[in-house]
């Protein structure tokens, strides 16, 4: 679905040379599964998940969309961002129903569709509120409702959970297990960066793993998981793409 050859990332210091943060990667996202990209703070991972997702172009390589060159591709993604990005000045109806309006949904439609998402999410009732009247998690649930609400080919999550105490972000981990293996969750593919090993053992059918040097992908893991979850993807014998 996504496939990435060979990228490559480097951003420019103010006083030194450019630093490489990603280097050369290939890296696929498959329809079906839950791709985890694992790795400390500051290795890389957001960099790889904006690339993937469209929001920044490689300083190398190449990043494919259903087999065509991302700029020539159509495709429909999300993101959902730690810090939950929500807009402040509207509702939780209204943030919903935000990507809709960007996509030219009638009203009616957008509005049927953002109730129906909310209520996927836990948040019936809470369509009229503002987010700071909201809690953490329910603002990321809000996040997830906004994302999901485009029934993205492909939903991307940075940290979602990172800015969430433990049992809140364990609550919405199972949540969004739950709804992912009841296939109700309209995506094919979820690509989900975290810091947190746990959490991307619990969650993921494949995990790619970033080395503590910054974009430096381990290549020496051999690990064989006997994941509890039934699932129709390929058992993986290698967490490296
Ligand atoms: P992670 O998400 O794993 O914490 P990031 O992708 O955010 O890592 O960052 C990787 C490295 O790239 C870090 O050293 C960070 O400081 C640097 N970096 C990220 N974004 C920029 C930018 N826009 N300009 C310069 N350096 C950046
Ligand atoms: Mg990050």
């Amino acid at each position: 679905m996504i496939r990435a050859e060979r990228i490559e990332k480097y951003y420019a210091q103010p006083s030194q040379n450019r630093i490489q943060v990603i280097s050369p990667t290939d890296l696929s996202i498959i329809p079906g599964e839950i791709l985890a990209l694992l790795g400390p703070s500051g290795s890389g991972k957001s960099t790889m998940l904006r690339m993937l997702s469209g929001l920044s172009r490689p300083s190398a390589g190449q990043v494919f969309w259903h087999e065509k060159p991302i700029g020539d591709a159509e495709i429909n993604v999300s993101i959902v961002f730690q810090s939950f990005a929500l807009f402040p000045w509207l509702t939780v109806l209204e943030n919903v129903e935000a990507p809709l309006k960007a996509r030219g949904v009638d009203p009616e439609t957008r509005r049927e569709r953002s109730l129906n998402m909310l209520t996927t999410v836990g948040l019936e009732g809470f369509q009229a509120a503002y987010p700071k009247e909201l809690s953490g998690g329910m603002r990321q649930r809000v996040g997830f409702a906004r994302a999901l609400v485009v029934e993205p080919e492909v939903l991307f999550m940075d940290e979602p959970f990172s800015a969430l105490d433990v049992l809140t972000a364990e609550n919405l981990r199972s949540e969004l297990l739950e709804l992912w293996s009841n296939k109700t969750m309209p995506t094919r593919a979820v690509f989900i960066v975290t810091h947190n090993i746990e959490e991307a053992v619990l969650l993921a059918d494949r995990i790619i793993v970033l080395g503590r040097n910054p974009g430096h992908i381990r290549t020496d893991f051999k690990v064989q998981l006997q994941h509890p979850r039934d699932r129709k993807s390929e058992p993986f014998t290698n967490l490296v793409d």
